[in-house]
């Protein structure tokens, strides 16, 4: 499902005193919030079953349980926030909800999770909060993803959500998801908690700000810091630990989630702003962000061309599948492609082995740079530290063209770019013939 006028261009609050979500909405079918009173439609008969999980939720008048069950909701992030997220999106039956994490269960969480349990420690979070919400309610399809949002989920999948929530504590991620989001022409919501303090921040609109134009200089000084030591994995890097309840979690998961019902409804939200709640005296307060005309990751929404192949397929199998596309740029028909060799370019640079020096043999590692430590680059025999050989364009003819997608760090339905030696080129998303929303229900066998 696709949100009716999502993304509108127009609707962004005009001015600070403006913010109260009592903006006109730009599409006239969509249901006004009018006191909270009145009904905006009879096209749902008002049913009162007590058998029904979701009676009393149909008494809200805007309310519309088919258009949720119809939709499809990725929470980035499953520790605090995202246990309580998936908690409400999953009591009031939103059909898909996809679960992205590669951490696991340790007894620090059960503090703050309600929804993990001390026989869940060591196992992978996101799959066990999958597997609570199907306890929660068996009519939610949860997907879940133990892996990393950014070497393991395809901009394809981005592009198939309704809503992304940001439930994250880094902000690495965090510009990762926003770049995709964009790219995917996907609303999304950010959250962030800090002992009694907490806000939501709703990149919702495509014309307001995104979260990369609120990245100050001394945000991208510390991002860069990461990236100028050549091998630091993310195990090397001494995790910020923020102090946080399960009371803040609780309220601003709440927030995060009650705006995500009301964009899915297509009720007004407010694009582009920052709620921010203080616990400490109580206060509320809701405000514009800034679009900064130079960001850098104010991406356009791409277009990309679907194609029947897998990512465990050959670089060279993609070339061959593109020359034969017909009407593609690509096509030898429309010019010769002996003289444009084509290359793939890699959104994520690739470690592919490490170099020791002369008469030592190189190690293969095959892996993204942020996901090979440092114990990898030591020779066992003196000592010394190697040098990280990094790949970022793979070449038509070349040795690296025989290697799967998937070995060069590739994911399951992501979207590629590959262009002619002129430069030209178009994005491409590999349709992999495996769906990667498989569904996890209540009952379903577990390892
Ligand atoms: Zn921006």
């Amino acid at each position: 499902m696709k949100i009716p006028g999502d993304f509108p261009s127009d609707s962004s609050p005009r001015n600070a005193e403006d913010l109260q979500f009592l903006e006109e909405p730009t599409d006239p079918d969509r249901p006004v919030l009018d006191g909270l009173a009145t009904p905006v439609g009879d096209d749902e008969p008002l049913r009162i079953d007590d058998e029904d999980r979701y009676g009393r939720l149909r008494l809200i008048p805007w309310w519309r349980q088919e258009r949720l069950a119809a939709s499809k909701v990725m929470v980035v992030g499953a520790g605090a926030l995202g246990n309580e997220v998936v908690k409400n999106l999953g009591l009031v039956g939103v059909g898909t909800i996809v679960v992205i994490d590669f951490d696991r269960v340790e007894p620090t969480n059960l503090s703050r999770s309600l929804m993990f349990r001390r026989e869940d420690a060591g196992r992978p979070k996101a799959e066990v909060l999958v597997e609570r919400l199907a306890q929660l309610n068996p009519e939610v399809r949860g997907h879940a993803i133990a892996g990393d949002v950014i070497h393991d989920v395809g901009l394809g999948l981005f592009a198939e959500m309704d809503v992304i929530l940001g439930c994250l504590d880094n902000r690495e991620a965090r510009l990762w998801v926003n770049r995709q989001a964009r790219r995917a022409g996907v609303p999304w919501i950010d959250a962030g908690i800090q002992e009694m303090h907490g806000a939501i921040k709703l990149f919702t609109d495509p014309n307001a700000a995104c979260y990369e134009c609120g990245l100050t200089d001394a945000d991208y000084r510390a991002l860069n810091t990461r990236y100028s030591c050549p091998l630091l994995s993310r195990d090397d890097l001494q995790r910020g630990k923020v102090p946080t309840s399960p009371t803040i979690a609780a309220i601003i998961a709440a927030l995060q989630a009650q705006e995500t019902l009301k964009l899915l409804h297509g009720l007004p939200v407010a694009h582009g702003c920052v709620l921010v709640f203080n616990g400490v005296g109580n206060l509320m307060f809701q405000s514009r962000l800034p679009v900064n005309p130079h960001c850098l990751g104010h991406e356009d929404r791409l277009s990309w061309i679907p194609l029947a192949l897998s990512h465990n397929a050959a670089v060279s199998d993609l070339f061959a599948h593109l020359r034969r596309l017909e009407g593609s740029r690509f096509d030898p028909g429309s010019d010769d492609p002996t003289s444009q060799a084509l290359t793939l370019v890699l959104e994520r640079e690739l470690v592919t082995t490490i170099d020791f020096g002369t008469n030592r043999p190189p190690r293969r590692v095959m892996k993204p740079r942020d996901r090979v430590g440092l114990s990898e680059a030591i020779d066992p025999r003196d000592g010394s530290t190697g040098r990280p050989i990094t790949l970022d364009r793979v070449r038509e003819g070349s040795l690296e063209a025989n290697w799967a997608l998937a070995e060069l760090g590739i994911p399951a339905r992501d979207v590629v770019w590959v262009e002619r030696s002129d430069g030209a080129g178009a994005w491409f998303l590999l349709s992999d013939d495996q769906p990667v929303l498989e569904t996890h229900r209540a009952g379903d066998p577990r390892r």
